[in-house]
């Protein structure tokens, strides 16, 4: 699933520490279809384990910017998330969960602006100074707040909140696909009692003059069984193909 509008949405890690996180940073942004990594002044170069970790997503390390400072890894965006393994209720930015995360991506991509996701280092976070460069902060709450997620795991999180949100809100193959899936429509259904009723008449398996409950059933069971637009197709479709046999029977 290729979601362009996630291409305006960038991964900025600062001052990492272990290598080996920024290949499970690939990762996890790989597989959710983000590709835009900036790297503020790590603290080792890449090793051995960096691309171990990436495990397939060493196209996202090749490309990644490092820059030395947080100002160069955001100059070009409009919007600024900082990720804190705290819950900030207390201080004066605003802080979202994950899922409201994705909601205000999903809301804000579109615009065609460039969000940043901001990740502090590993034993201690971001700097209230960074956080001035913030927006607005997101914390995953977590069952022990004095406790933190991997950096690597906590930009998993917050990527499959943002890619599912913006997928949600696009018109993509996946949704023209999940349209079959959608309940058949009132005049769809209305339209196969018909025929239906119909076939049943034709086949003599319903008598006009004495219908009795026959069609309030079946409507009864197929209104149960919520009918989709992929399945509703089939029926129609069954019908046909029974009235052809008959009609190639005849003659
Ligand atoms: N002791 C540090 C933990 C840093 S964990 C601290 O208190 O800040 C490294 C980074 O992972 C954090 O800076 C943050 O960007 C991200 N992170 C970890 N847990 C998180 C959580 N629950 N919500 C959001 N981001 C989190």
């Amino acid at each position: 699933m290729y979601t362009p509008a996630l291409e305006n949405l960038r991964i900025v890690m600062v001052e990492t520490s272990h290598p080996g996180n920024i290949g499970s940073a690939a990762r996890a942004m790989k597989v959710m279809g983000i590709k835009d990594l900036r790297l503020v002044s790590p603290r080792k170069p890449f090793s051995q384990e960096t691309f171990a970790l990436a495990s397939g997503a060493n196209d996202i390390i090749e490309q990644a910017k490092i820059v030395p400072t947080l100002q160069d890894a955001l100059a070009d965006c409009q919007i600024v998330i900082g990720a804190s393994a705290r819950s900030e209720r207390t201080l004066q930015w605003p802080q979202m969960d994950a899922r409201e995360c994705g909601t205000f991506v999903a809301e804000h991509l579109p615009q065609q602006q460039k969000i940043a996701l901001v990740f502090g280092r590993e034993r201690t976070g971001l700097t209230n100074e960074e956080l001035d460069h913030c927006n607005t902060l997101v914390h995953i709450p977590m069952a022990f707040d004095f406790l933190s997620l991997n950096i690597a795991m906590a930009i998993q999180v917050l990527t499959y909140e943002c890619s599912t949100a913006v997928r949600m809100a696009t018109p993509t193959e996946a949704g023209i696909a999940d349209a079959d899936e959608a309940l058949a429509s009132g005049e769809a259904m209305e339209g196969f009692y018909t025929h239906l009723e119909q076939s049943m008449i034709d086949t003599r398996f319903l008598d006009p003059e004495n219908p009795r409950l026959l069609m309030r059933r079946m409507r009864r069971l197929f209104g149960r069984a919520g009918v989709t637009v992929s399945e509703m197709n089939i029926l129609r479709g069954m019908l046909a193909a029974f009235a052809g046999r008959k009609f190639r029977e005849r003659s």
